[in-house]
């Protein structure tokens, strides 16, 4: 056994879905390496900050609770209702003290195209900056937003964007052929967030599962998109070296 000291923290900002999966990521990595190489002792630890008082505040309490568990066992330290106030070269200064740190990586969201808040006289934003809409997902008569843009309860999902595009093309011609225009363009879509590897909480409405389970079935979606950008062959040299952790190392050669 070495006696090799990994002294680093990794600090991630921001517990959605994005942040969450990276924490999961780098804390099953760095258990996985130093059991590969074993390394006997190991200071190395994730932090994932969060603003808000709970990990994944767009997922149900239920399904959160079951990350953070996972999390907690990989080693992740979870800081909720925790504000991120200045960073130097080496720490991470935030509202509950500072974490030295090297590596930020920031996942605390994106922000709508600037577009929308400069053309405030056509645009009504939300508190989160997004673009009222109607049932229409119009603006003016003339005028959609959709997708990440617009102000639904489901925006800021893939499969949001998609179903939104699909409503507008059919408001379109029901409105050219003069038929009753579509208004339903809510739709819960279920969300599958991988917190660590071969571990994955899968939520669609009222029903959560976590485990084994959802991380497979996360696989096989994300196979499908690989697949409808870059094609069959490419995808599944893409997907089947997913859970390649490291190539030869030049240390022990394993
Ligand atoms: C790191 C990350 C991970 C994510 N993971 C997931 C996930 O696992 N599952 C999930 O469902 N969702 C995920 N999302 C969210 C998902 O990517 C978005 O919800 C989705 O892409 C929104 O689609 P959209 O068409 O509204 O916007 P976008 O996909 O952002 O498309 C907008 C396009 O408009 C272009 N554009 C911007 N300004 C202009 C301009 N002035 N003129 C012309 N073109 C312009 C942009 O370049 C972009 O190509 C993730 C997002 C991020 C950032």
């Amino acid at each position: 056994m070495k006696h090799i000291v990994i002294a680093h923290n990794y600090v991630i900002v921001g517990a959605g879905p994005t942040g969450v999966e990276l924490a999961g990521s780098i804390g099953s990595y760095l258990k996985h390496i130093t059991k590969l190489h074993h390394v006997s002792s190991v200071n190395a630890r994730v932090h994932l900050v969060e603003a808000g008082p709970r990990i994944l505040s767009q997922m149900s309490n239920r399904a959160a609770n079951k990350v953070a568990k996972n999390l907690s066992k990989l080693g992740v330290i979870v800081h909720t209702s925790t504000q991120v106030q200045a960073e130097t070269l080496n720490t991470l200064r935030t509202s509950i003290g500072s974490i030295k740190t090297n590596t930020v990586i920031w996942t605390a969201g994106t922000q709508n195209n600037e577009f929308f808040s400069n053309n405030k006289s056509v645009f009504s934003l939300d508190k989160r900056g997004k673009v009222v809409v109607d049932k229409h997902l119009c603006v003016t008569p003339t005028l959609y937003v959709c997708g990440d843009n617009a102000s639904t309860k489901f925006s800021g999902l893939a499969l949001t964007a998609v179903w939104h595009a699909d409503f507008i093309a059919k408001d379109i011609v029901a409105r050219i052929h003069h038929k009753n225009r579509p208004t339903k363009y809510e739709r819960a879509p279920a969300q599958v967030v991988p917190a660590g590897r071969a571990w994955a909480v899968f939520q669609y409405r009222g029903i959560v599962m976590s485990g084994r389970l959802p991380s497979v079935i996360r696989r096989v979606a994300d196979f499908v998109g690989y697949r409808d950008i870059v094609g069959t062959l490419k995808a599944l040299t893409i997907w089947s070296n997913g859970d390649t952790t490291e190539e030869v190392c030049n240390t022990c050669r394993r």
